[in-house]
């Protein structure tokens, strides 16, 4: 993944459509004058959305203070929450952007927002500007994820070429939540059921029954904290991929919420 120094965008938007893609599955668009502001972006990358109190009719975004090196407070009844989500498309000709929710229920509250959002809702969102390198090149690929992976992962299929093959493991909670993803490259597909990720996966234990291939290799590992942990461990330390052969990133930790798991989810990814 490229380090490159980035500006960051910052784009006050509102609901401007809402669609199920399948029953748990919801595409928000975005509209507002600041969609142009993503028009250099890269599809998959991740992004920031700000949820603002409920009620609230704009977001407040937090300002920098550079001094401090650390966001300024600021009052709770304009405190929006911050949760990470997936640029997932962009049309200039229709001036909106879209993000892909999982709908995990209402216990957390990115979730219940998508459920409930309405046209006209506000969100905030920040995002790297500019083309990054989402994933690196190779001949095979293994793709792994659960449904909040599947924005990433759509988007590395629809950019891989033509030549480029391999496997592509998701797990949603059934066969209604499978997805049509398409790419040009010559990838099987193979897809897990789970009605309850948050007690478990099994998508470690399918990695583990692939035959995987010798080299000229690149997986792509975006999941739940421990199936990550397993699958990263799995292929390092039992198969000997190199680190560049790999990237893994905890998308999300069982029972606790996104902002509350950063700092373990980053230490778990620096072991690669
Ligand atoms: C780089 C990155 C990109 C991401 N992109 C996307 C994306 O495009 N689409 C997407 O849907 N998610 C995406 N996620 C995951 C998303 O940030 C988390 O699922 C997040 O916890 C959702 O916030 P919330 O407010 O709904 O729940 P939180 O308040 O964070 O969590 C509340 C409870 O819900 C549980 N929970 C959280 N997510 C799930 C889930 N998927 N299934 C079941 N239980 C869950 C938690 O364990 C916790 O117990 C991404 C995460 C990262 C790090």
């Amino acid at each position: 993944m490229s380090n490159k120094t980035m500006k960051t965008i910052q784009a006050a938007l509102r609901v401007s459509r809402k669609v199920y893609l399948t029953d748990h599955y919801l595409r928000v668009y975005l509209t507002g004058d600041d969609v142009y502001k993503f028009e250099n972006t890269t599809i998959g990358v991740n992004n920031k959305i700000l949820i603002p109190p409920l009620g609230a009719t704009e977001v407040h975004f937090p300002e920098f203070d550079y001094e401090t090196m650390q966001w300024k407070p600021q009052p709770e009844e304009i405190r929006s929450i911050v949760r990470t989500y997936t640029h997932r498309g962009i049309d200039l000709a229709s001036n909106e952007i879209w993000i892909d929710f999982v709908a995990h229920g209402d216990e957390g509250p990115a979730s219940a927002w998508a459920i409930r959002a309405q046209v006209g809702d506000p969100l905030g969102v920040l995002m790297k500007d500019g083309k990054l390198e989402l994933y690196a090149q190779a001949d095979h690929y293994l793709l792994v994820g659960d449904a909040t992976a599947i924005p990433v992962l759509g988007a590395i299929l629809e950019d891989l070429p033509a030549t480029a093959r391999g496997t592509c493991i998701i797990e949603v909670s059934g066969v209604v939540d499978e997805q049509h993803l398409r790419t040009k490259a010559a990838i099987d597909f193979i897809w897990l059921y789970n009605l309850h990720p948050q007690d478990g996966s099994t998508l470690a234990e399918h990695v583990r029954r692939l035959t995987l291939p010798a080299e000229n290799r690149f997986a792509y590992v975006a999941a739940e904290f421990n199936s990550v942990k397993d699958i990263r461990a799995y292929l390092r330390k039992d198969k000997g991929w190199a680190r560049e052969e790999l990237y893994a990133y905890s998308y999300w930790k069982s029972g606790v919420a996104e902002d509350k798991s950063v700092a373990d989810r980053h230490a778990e990814s620096d072991k690669s």
